[in-house]
């Protein structure tokens, strides 16, 4: 890994496309010196935000590469643009509130990646849903467990995206899929308590017949203003998914699925009991019986309609509550649940302040590699 223009000034800090800039090269060595990876090695994906790369891990007692761990890398790109887009899913947000750094874009990449840290932290402590193990970080360089299998030959078998696994047997098995795809969606708001927000079959991979949640920077918790919103968004890409690959399908109504997961308990006794009992599978179960058994399927005309209406709904909440003035047109009786939903959705979150993460506060960094962080990064075009 080269870096393609090296000059004194602000160059050096540029993100040149697909290339480290000086200072990542820096996160990556520390990561290095630290024993974490042993180097980079290929690159797994080039995104707009992001460069993932695979590593072995660091550790020099253990010479033989087939028994070492395998890391994928995530590096978050420095360049200015794709953050002010996604500065929506910082604000409003408790964590990060008051925060000044937030203007400037090296910091805001930090918290970026800090975020999808600490964000698969919380998914992986709790034992429901599957995501890559968080190893480590460094500013803008996040290290996490690698997905497949990864030969240094054309063998290397990266886990599939959800969009590219077809390992069903039968039509049953695709249903067993979108139920655990819908059941992960509740056991991350319920359990979790976060909204992924850019869930897709893209952010999701299959590994070992099993379904693997990761892309979590842009995750939102319950308080977030726009969670709902979001939420709405995730359940909707995921039936426009399904809908596309397997036409033969029936799908349920969306604002069904919404309801099933702003649910607080689907059963007041057993679901508390099961989420205790950190048993996977019989969790799994309970909620993947249940899903077919109570999601309205969308089979009639009244059924997109409802649909229809459902995704105009205003969801976006101020700080003192959810706008419900749309609701009042519903006078049927079909969305009083919902209403009832939203509001205690909204009861437990307004106003409720959780720790305001301070980025300076952090162990990840030194003065030493900040103390020119009031520069600000030049756009690369
Ligand atoms: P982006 O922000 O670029 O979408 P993602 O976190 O979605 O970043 O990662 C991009 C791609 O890199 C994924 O679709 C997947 O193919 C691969 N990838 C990411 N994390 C892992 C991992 N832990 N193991 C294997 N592959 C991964
Ligand atoms: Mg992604």
């Amino acid at each position: 890994l080269k870096n393609k223009k090296i000059t004194k000034d602000k160059g050096t800090r540029a993100t040149v496309e697909n290339v480290l800039d000086q200072r990542t090269l820096k996160f990556v060595n520390k990561l290095i010196y630290a024993g974490v990876i042993q180097q980079l090695n290929g690159c797994l994906s080039t995104g707009k935000e992001a460069n993932v790369y695979h590593a072995f891990e660091g550790d020099l007692l253990q010479p033989d590469v087939s028994l070492k761990k395998q890391y994928a890398v995530k590096i978050y790109k420095t360049s200015i643009l794709i953050f002010k887009d996604r500065e929506r899913y910082i604000n409003g947000e408790f964590r990060f509130r008051n925060n000044k750094s937030q203007h400037n874009p090296r910091k805001l990449i930090k918290i970026w990646a800090e975020k999808e840290f600490r964000n698969l932290k919380r998914i992986y402590s709790h034992p429901f849903i599957l995501c890559p193990k968080p190893i480590d970080i460094k500013n803008n360089v996040l290290v996490m467990e690698f997905l497949g299998d990864y030969n240094t030959d054309a063998t290397t078998q990266p886990a599939l995206k959800l969009k590219d696994y077809d390992g069903y047997e039968s039509l049953d098995d695709v249903y067993a899929m979108y139920y655990k795809v819908i059941a992960y969606i509740r056991i991350l708001y319920r359990v979790c308590r976060l909204v992924h927000a850019d869930l897709s079959e893209y952010n999701t991979l299959v590994f070992e017949d099993d379904l693997y949640m990761i892309d979590v920077s842009q995750s939102v918790e319950p308080e977030h203003p726009m969670s709902l919103d979001f939420l709405r968004m995730d359940i909707k890409n995921i039936n426009l998914f399904f809908r596309k690959k397997f036409r033969n399908l029936v799908l349920f109504n969306e604002r069904d699925i919404f309801q099933f997961v702003i649910t607080e308990n689907i059963d007041e006794n057993l679901e508390p009991e099961l989420i205790k009992n950190r048993n996977r599978d019989e969790y799994l179960k309970f909620l993947m019986d249940y899903i077919p058994k109570n999601i309205g399927q969308k089979l009639t005309i009244d059924d997109v309609e409802q649909d229809k209406v459902y995704r105009n709904l205003y969801l976006v909440r101020d700080l003192n509550g959810l706008e419900e003035k749309d609701f009042d047109r519903f006078t049927d009786g079909k969305f009083d649940l919902l209403k009832q939903l939203l509001a205690s959705h909204n009861k437990k979150y307004a106003g409720k302040k959780i720790k305001t993460y301070n980025i300076d506060d952090d162990d990840n960094d030194n003065d030493e590699e900040d103390d020119d962080d009031d520069l600000q990064v030049e756009e690369d075009s």
